[in-house]
């Protein structure tokens, strides 16, 4: 026996059907069995998030026919794959499933009633996708020989705040989820969490934003001080560049927690942005596996990085579907508070700004935000702002962004993107960098944005290794 402790987390692709499941649920008795006390952390199969969105917006719609077409689908697809990984029809996890399916299908019937989709229900509803894959996983590791019981966020310890769609975990989680696992695991049972919820303190169920549940893996990995946090991906670990838009991206084998939040931030689909703030409190590290390769080192995220000399940027990402947001007028001329109600109408909606600038003259403020929040913030901007100013949206706006430790203090690193930039033909509509110089961004014309990646990524050499000299 050792004493290790490691959080291990599933996302949908390797939550995909039984095979999967099956497989991922052998790369954790592979640690469990060399004597490491594991809690695995599971996503919805693969698909099953957007499905949920879809078929709440169709119940909202009046839709209902589609919206139990899609359910019944799904009630489908999670019996085979429980069929497949050896359940009984007559066995608790198929009466678990069918009741979940039941309850989802009521609460989708209470969207079509009202015709009303509050941020509230949504998370019920969608929640639905981590509590039906969390049993699957629990039969695939009990067919491994292993004991597992299987929790929802909530049963786990997860509380947040009411922030319904994105919320935060409130400070009493970490104590009530170590309480709980603790528990499970001292009778030599693994844990299997239902990742991407959470539960308010009167037990309505949030969840943590998309992608959330890699941060569902680090809260739970903070709360028992565990030795790592593996988050199992598709991909090699967090590579120079979105691997389905450049070919030559490679695996990037070690970044710092700042770094990696930056390529979150910046639309790094790969890690929820704020996925390694728990870690970073108590300097845990994480790693980034490939699933498929489980003995390739992959990524490891911790305090320090490694910075080769002539290589300051590590990697170019980039955010579609984002407006830009242009107040201008005299008024905002050489006046503060015109700036600081911009700021403030954009607080109180709670929109996540990509971009801000302003033209030294004052007379002219540009925010980036995404698309789908675009209409939110100009309502807010045009009750919100005093003075005679013009609001507009700029829509089909992509943000790209360069991101390494290496680039602070070191010269000729934004000319040389805005020379790659400028050589495939792409315009820049605005630009910024951060005064950590762990990042530089622009904003581009959306339909250029793969073309853009590519020629940045080429202009830093970041699809060849790195040659000593
Ligand atoms: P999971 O369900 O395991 O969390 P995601 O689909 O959320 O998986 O994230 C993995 C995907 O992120 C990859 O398949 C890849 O296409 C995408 N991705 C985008 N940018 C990057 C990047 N810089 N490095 C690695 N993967 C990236
Ligand atoms: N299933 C959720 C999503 O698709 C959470 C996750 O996969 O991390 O966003
Ligand atoms: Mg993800």
């Amino acid at each position: 026996m050792n004493d290790s402790q490691l959080v291990m987390k599933f996302g949908g692709t390797n939550m995909g059907d039984a095979n999967a499941i099956r497989h991922s649920a052998s790369l954790a008795a592979r640690s469990i069995k060399q004597g490491v006390h594991v809690v695995v952390v599971v996503s919805a199969m693969a698909g099953v998030t957007n499905q949920l969105l879809s078929l709440a917006d169709a119940a909202q719609s009046g839709d209902i026919a589609r919206a139990n077409d899609e359910i019944a689908a799904m009630r489908t697809r999670h019996f085979s794959a429980a069929q497949e990984l050896g359940a009984a029809p007559d066995s608790e996890t198929v009466r678990e499933i069918r009741e979940m399916h039941e309850t989802l299908r009521q609460a989708v019937y209470g969207v079509y009633l009202l015709r009303e989709l509050t941020p509230r229900s949504r998370d019920l509803i969608v929640a639905f996708g981590e509590r039906l894959s969390a049993p699957l996983m629990s039969l695939a590791l009990e067919q491994q020989g292993l004991r597992a019981k299987h929790l929802t966020g909530g049963e786990a310890g997860i509380l947040t705040d009411t922030h319904f769609g994105n919320a935060r975990p409130l400070a009493n989680t970490y104590e009530r989820v170590k309480d709980r696992l603790t528990g499970v695991m001292s009778a030599g049972v693994t844990p299997v969490v239902a990742g991407f919820m959470g539960e308010t303190e009167k037990g309505a169920i949030t969840t943590l934003g998309r992608g959330g549940t890699d941060f569902s893996a680090t809260i739970i990995g903070k709360a028992l001080g565990v030795d790592e946090v593996w988050a199992w991906k598709d991909v090699d670990g967090v590579m120079s560049a979105d691997p389905r838009v450049v070919k030559d991206a490679r695996n990037i084998e070690v970044l710092s927690y700042g770094e990696v939040m930056e390529l979150a931030y910046f639309g790094a689909k790969v890690l929820h942005p704020l996925a390694v703030t728990p870690l970073q409190e108590s300097q845990i590290p994480l790693r980034l596996k490939n699933s498929t390769d489980p003995d390739f080192a992959g990524t490891l995220v911790h305090a320090s990085t490694t910075n080769e000399p002539g290589r300051p940027v590590k990697a170019v990402t980039a955010i579609r579907n984002v407006s830009l947001i242009n107040v201008q007028g005299a008024g905002v001329l050489g006046v503060p508070e015109v700036v600081a109600s911009v700021f403030t109408a954009i607080a109180r909606e709670n929109v996540t700004l990509l971009m801000v600038s302003q033209s030294s003259s004052m007379s002219n403020v540009s925010l980036a935000v995404p698309s789908m929040d675009a209409e939110r913030t100009l309502r807010a901007l045009r009750e919100g702002i005093t003075g005679e100013l013009k609001v507009e949206e700029q829509p089909g706006v992509a943000v790209l962004a360069i991101v390494g430790s290496g680039m602070r203090g070191q010269r000729g690193v934004s000319a040389k993107m805005f020379t790659a930039l400028a050589q495939s033909d792409v315009n820049v509509l605005m630009i910024s960098q951060g005064s950590s110089e762990l990042n530089i961004s622009v904003a581009i014309d959306g339909s250029e944005v793969d073309l853009a990646t590519a020629a940045v990524h080429n202009a830093f050499n970041l699809g060849q290794a790195v040659v000593a000299n």
